[in-house]
């Protein structure tokens, strides 16, 4: 049977256009539908603009290190929000605009609509209505920002969508959820001037990092002015003339110019066509998928934020190239989606890869920690009161080093060099024999020769009934 095309991909973000290109490179005709702009979550509202804003905001502490130096600056430097938000709309059109020029020089396809799935092998596209035949269709649709908890007056809020163009900086901002987008925001927002709160409903930031780094960070942000609401939720917000009245779960009552929600994100399969197709779901909405990111339809896959799988950007790059790769290139790639290094971008930064401490010692009987945790050369002669903290977990009985975590400059530049180091089994030895490079910071990692603690897990006590008692 012949179709339109042999590959239709839904959405033109991270996994979607490099699966398309890559597929397009192995001779498939490729036809992409993107109704808002091309390059995604990631080039248009989030990492690309994210750090920019990062890079923006860490002039603050920039210019109060400088005294420090010698340098007078004028006592209070402020910023030009329009000129910030201008610069950065400048710079993710050009990107989406190369993501396009690099789909069209392979060859697909690109069509600038919403598109829904009718059957197995036919998309329709909602621009004109016309219906396109595919041998396959590859969903990567990502995910949307979830708008929770949802009490009254959640529907004055922004999330990370809108939060890079407002039209007025806000003075007075609070930041609801304790992940990756909320406590990035809060850092970036506090530094470029705004007052700024974080509530989340835990006890602490960043569920699921290391606990030490979870700790350095949130007295980092306190160190940036942010108020921390731990386990205090809004239970409502009203509109008023002054701003956003928020009632905290506290019973606290506070005005705010933007409330920006960043408790997770939800994958985006609403209105999609999948259940025209019987693609299946789970519990979170997310589309089902094996390791080849084949769903229970033989021409329906996804990849990416809609497969909830891992949802990073870099992910998403790799499942989409994989697919490809194995359904037109002839050669079987599949994503191992274990020891992937991240980053977090606030200021001081985390870096992280593989297991953190809690992981560790669940898992292995003998767990050792090395720690070292300093003042950042830079800081010394500004006198700010950062720290820089560095951990590294080995397995005691193999040596090797399970996972490393770091909060300090720079600590995503480093988590993407030691996502090699760990992907290749490196033992604490191998880090011991390396020669440092002086004066980093990094070189602390060659340099941490005294063991911290080592925690050995009871031996397992067999109970009545058990194997080793028949
Ligand atoms: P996260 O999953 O990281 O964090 C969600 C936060 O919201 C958590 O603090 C969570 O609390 C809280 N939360 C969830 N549901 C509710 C609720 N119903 N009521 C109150 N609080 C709630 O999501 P983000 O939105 O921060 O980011 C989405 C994803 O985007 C991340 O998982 C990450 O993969 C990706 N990302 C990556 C970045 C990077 O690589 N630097 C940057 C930004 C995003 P609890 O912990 O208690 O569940």
């Amino acid at each position: 049977m012949s179709y339109d095309v042999d590959l239709f991909v839904i959405g033109g973000g991270s996994g979607g256009v490099r699966a398309a290109r890559i597929a397009a490179g192995y001779g498939a005709s490729v036809m992409i539908a993107e109704e808002f702009r091309m390059g995604g979550t990631c080039v248009i509202r989030g990492c690309v603009p994210k750090k920019l804003y990062v890079y923006a905001s860490r002039f603050a502490d920039d210019f109060a290190d400088a005294a420090g130096f010698g340098w007078t600056i004028p006592e209070k430097p402020v910023l030009h929000w329009p000129t910030l938000v201008a610069a950065k709309e400048k710079e993710i059109s050009r990107l989406s605009q190369i993501y396009a020029n690099n789909l069209g020089k392979a060859g697909v396809q690109i069509v600038e609509t919403r598109a829904e799935i009718i059957d197995a092998h036919t998309v329709q596209l909602k621009s004109d209505g016309r219906r396109i035949s595919a041998g396959k269709i590859l969903v990567a649709t990502g995910g949307t920002p979830a708008l929770e908890p949802k009490v009254p007056g959640v529907e004055h809020t922004i999330t990370s969508n809108e939060i890079f163009d407002l039209a007025e900086f806000p003075k007075r901002l609070l930041v609801i959820g304790g992940g990756y987008i909320a406590v990035e925001f809060a850092s970036v927002f506090a530094r470029l001037g705004s007052q700024v709160a974080l509530a989340f409903r835990g006890e602490n930031i960043l569920r699921g990092f290391d606990e030490d780094l979870r700790e350095g960070l949130r007295v980092e942000l306190t160190h940036a002015g942010i108020a921390i609401h731990a386990a205090t939720l809004p239970i409502a917000l009203e509109k008023r003339a002054d701003g956003l009245a928020v009632t905290f779960s506290d019973g606290e009552q506070r005005v705010f110019d933007q409330v920006l929600v960043a408790t997770g994100r939800i994958p985006h399969t609403r209105g999609l066509g999948l259940e025209n197709a019987g693609v299946e779901l789970d519990h979170v909405g997310a589309i089902k998928v094996d390791a080849f990111s084949r769903t229970n339809v033989d021409s329906i896959f996804a990849v990416g934020d809609v497969t909830n799988r891992v949802n990073l950007t870099p992910v998403a790059i790799r499942e989409g190239h994989a697919f490809a790769d194995t359904q037109f290139g002839g050669k079987e790639n599949v994503v191992v989606h274990t020891d992937i290094p991240t980053a977090v971008f606030t200021t001081p930064e985390i870096g992280t890869v593989g297991m953190t401490e809690a992981e560790s010692r669940r898992i292995f009987d003998v767990v050792d920690i090395y720690e070292a945790s300093f003042r950042p050369m830079k800081a010394t002669l500004s006198g700010r009161p950062e720290k820089t903290l560095m951990k590294i977990i080995v397995d005691g009985v193999t040596d090797q080093v399970l996972g490393v975590h770091i909060l300090g400059h720079e600590a995503g530049e480093m988590a993407q060099l030691l996502g090699i180091v760990v992907r290749l089994k490196a033992t604490k030895a191998d880090f011991d024999a390396t020669m440092a490079v002086h004066p980093t910071a990094a070189e602390e990692l060659v340099t941490m020769r005294t063991r911290q603690a080592r925690y050995e897990r009871e031996p397992q006590i067999a109970g009545p009934g058990s194997a080793a008692e028949l």
